[in-house]
């Protein structure tokens, strides 16, 4: 196959069922990532079905929803505890799936999860409501303190190196878990989504868990892993950080991970998952609310929300992969049967492009940049074959209502 920027292939499809293109990249082990990395991607199948379309179908013709919650009630019987400890660790940041979570393993399945959360990067207001939201169901929950000042940093050189900006925040997320589930003694951790209702690691839709290699490595090697696209001793030379400040980021020696023994599960392998019914349930069980206007580059209301940085991000996204917030939110609808295909591509025509200028001072001053730097790094990470400039607008080639 012919491929472009970020090894992307030349040839741009979008998905027979919902608005996804097949210009998306595969789940990333996001530590090893430095420029030069060729991405993979993810693959439609032969009848013309992203990823996630493909899963949308195993899920509503192939799997026994009354089997799988058996499977979940064993797992649950399996590590109770019953003595008064934590069993189960969920983390999450007050959205509605992991307020869904949480809720139902302790009201429907007598466990007593403990919750966890990586901090946003710079919390909204409603990401503060919905944070206390998700705590005021009952629950503790244990936060990172991370140093802020690195936080900062490492957001700048993932915006300036990889047009990344939310990429410390994943990665702080991602390896957040792993290391409270250790120190906590709690040998279950139940996320949320399945990466295969994404269409990525569809190959393993029938395991319940999560696969290790997410937030392990065999060695950590400061040369050989990156942040920010920046190899590790660098960041810790320039910027005159220790280790003990990196470590958050860092991914778990598989060794020492493996003599843990902790299972990671995802919810959504035991239950029918459709975000637009999580919406729903968080709003009946808990104090969740929505944003009253709709969210800069969508039409939605209350997905990702919690964080300035998510606009950031999903605007660099639209910029790198020719997709953005409304179609994340669209092709999820189109799945959930709340919209049709039709309707997902008007609304992606009205709303992907939309700049989240609601922010815009907050990242220039978050990162330290101003907005020559800013542009700068827009217009240099939009693959030739994607974008097209007219006068000084610039174009997608072939956005998806122009396409067959
Ligand atoms: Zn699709």
């Amino acid at each position: 196959m012919e491929t472009g920027k970020y090894g992307l292939p030349l040839d741009v499809k979008y998905c027979k069922e919902c608005t996804r293109s097949n210009q998306r990249p595969a789940v990333t082990q996001e530590f090893l990532q430095n420029q030069n990395q060729k991405k993979k991607f993810v693959i439609f199948d032969e009848k013309g079905l992203c990823g996630g379309c493909t899963y949308n179908h195993i899920k509503n013709n192939k799997i026994n929803w009354n089997d799988r919650e058996k499977e979940l009630l064993d797992l649950c019987d399996k590590f109770r505890k019953n003595n008064g400890e934590f069993d189960v660790l969920v983390p999450g940041s007050g959205g509605k799936d992991s307020i869904l979570v949480a809720h139902q393993l302790k009201n429907k399945y007598k466990m007593n999860p403990l919750l966890c959360s990586w901090s946003p990067t710079m919390i909204t207001e409603i990401g503060k409501k919905n944070l206390k939201a998700w705590i005021d169901i009952g629950f503790k929950i244990e936060f990172n303190k991370v140093n802020k000042e690195l936080h900062r940093i490492l957001t700048k050189l993932s915006f300036l190196n990889l047009c990344h900006p939310f990429q410390p925040f994943i990665i702080g997320q991602k390896n957040f878990a792993p290391k409270i589930a250790q120190k906590k003694n709690i040998q279950l951790v139940m996320f949320g989504e399945h990466d295969a209702e994404f269409g990525s690691d569809l190959e393993r839709w029938d395991k319940p868990s999560m696969n290790i290699n997410r937030f392990t490595h065999d060695k950590i090697d400061y040369n050989d892993l990156f942040l920010g696209g920046v190899q590790l001793k660098e960041i810790l030379k320039k910027y005159n950080f220790t280790i003990e400040d990196i470590d958050d980021y860092l991914p778990i020696e598989t060794e020492v991970f493996n003599s843990n023994k902790i299972e990671f599960h995802y919810y959504s392998y035991y239950k029918k998952w459709n975000f637009h019914d999580n919406y729903y349930y968080a709003i009946n069980n808990s104090k969740f609310t929505p944003q009253k206007e709709r969210i800069q580059g969508s039409y939605d209301k209350y997905s990702s929300m919690d964080d300035k940085i998510d606009y950031l991000h999903f605007y660099t996204y639209y910029i790198k992969f020719g997709m953005g917030r409304a179609t994340a939110a669209s092709e999820q609808e189109i799945r959930a049967g709340v919209i049709n295909r039709d309707e997902g591509i008007s609304l992606v025509k009205r709303f992907d492009s939309e700049f989240p200028s609601k922010y815009y001072n907050d990242f220039l001053d978050y990162m330290q940049i101003n907005e020559k730097e800013f542009n700068e790094v827009i217009d240099r990470s939009r693959p030739d074959h994607l974008w097209e400039k007219i006068g000084n607008e610039w174009r997608l080639k072939k956005p998806i209502w122009e396409s067959d």
